[in-house]
């Protein structure tokens, strides 16, 4: 099963994500996560996109496209996958789909998490937690991966701004799978379990 995750900041995308991954035994793939660990490890994506995610921008497409790509490439990425976070622009969702021609594959569904604004703004504002209030614990400390949920760009200042390109960059996509009837819809603004058992009804996977 190969499927893609849409919806805002605070759409509870990764929750799902890495839920239905665990019911489908598939490797889930988030490319905010992917670009928070590089930046974290200062590898060289993380060096490009560090200016754009502190500042709640995208990452321009060309070089998370490539990346994506070898990601794809992986060997355990065979059974399938859940997307999080990618495609996020409507190039991005082409360039996928180029990529699964190549690769002789399909994408099943895009799952389309709905909330309204004010809840993307309030679940993102409600992870941030100013540095000062989070002191890292000792094991924290020799780790440099980060710490705890909260997020920079979390920042009440910069999730309006998220919340704008979502709007902007990556509400177009959900034509562009609805035009190739691969959109699938679910109201976010509920439960976690319910958002849940709702995707797994319309997949057709709950018993
Ligand atoms: P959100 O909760 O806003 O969906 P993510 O964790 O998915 O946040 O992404 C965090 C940040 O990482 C984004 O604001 C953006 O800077 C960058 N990013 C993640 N995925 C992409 C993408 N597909 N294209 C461009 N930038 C991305």
């Amino acid at each position: 099963m190969r499927l893609v995750i849409l919806g805002g900041p605070g759409s509870g995308k990764s929750t799902q994500a890495r839920q239905l991954c665990r019911h489908l035994g598939i490797v889930e793939i988030s490319s905010g996560n992917i670009l928070r660990r590089a930046i974290a490890s200062q590898t060289d994506l993380g060096h490009k996109a560090q200016p754009y995610v502190e500042k709640g921008e995208l990452v321009p497409d060309e070089i998370l496209i490539e990346f994506m790509r070898q990601r794809l490439l992986q060997p355990d990425t065979a059974k399938g996958w859940v997307l999080e976070g990618y495609p996020r622009t409507a190039f991005q969702a082409e360039e996928l789909d180029f990529l699964l021609e190549d690769l002789n594959q399909q994408l099943n569904w895009a799952i389309y998490l709905t909330v309204p604004e004010s809840v993307m703004m309030t679940r993102s504002v409600a992870r941030y937690v100013p540095s000062e209030q989070t002191p890292p614990t000792q094991n924290q400390a020799q780790d440099s991966t980060p710490s705890t949920k909260s997020r920079l760009d979390d920042h009440p200042k910069i999730v309006p701004r998220r919340i704008e390109l979502f709007y902007e960059r990556t509400v177009p996509i959900l034509e562009y799978y609805g035009y190739r009837q691969k959109l699938l819809t679910i109201n976010g603004d509920q439960p976690p379990e319910q958002v849940q058992q709702n995707i797994l009804h319309k997949l057709e996977l709950d018993d």
